[in-house]
């Protein structure tokens, strides 16, 4: 019984504000390094998505950079 969490990267809410996010730039933070990322955040809270796929794929990718230098 997931049909509603299907993903619909184009349709997310704030729970906050019950407005939907929209798309932009902002900075991720991890092990002391800041890299620039497009994620959906709310205009009004601040609010940044990050779906749970991406945030382990993204850690992942900077973690293997990372390991490269
Ligand atoms: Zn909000």
């Amino acid at each position: 019984m997931s049909a509603l969490t299907e993903k619909q990267a184009v349709d997310i809410v704030c729970l906050k504000c019950g407005i939907k996010l929209t798309l932009g730039k902002t900075t991720l933070q991890y092990l002391g390094t800041t890299f620039p990322v497009e994620l959906y955040k709310c205009s009004q809270c601040g609010l940044v998505y990050i779906p749970e796929e991406l945030a382990n794929g993204k850690m992942q990718q900077v973690e293997a950079s990372m390991e490269d230098k």
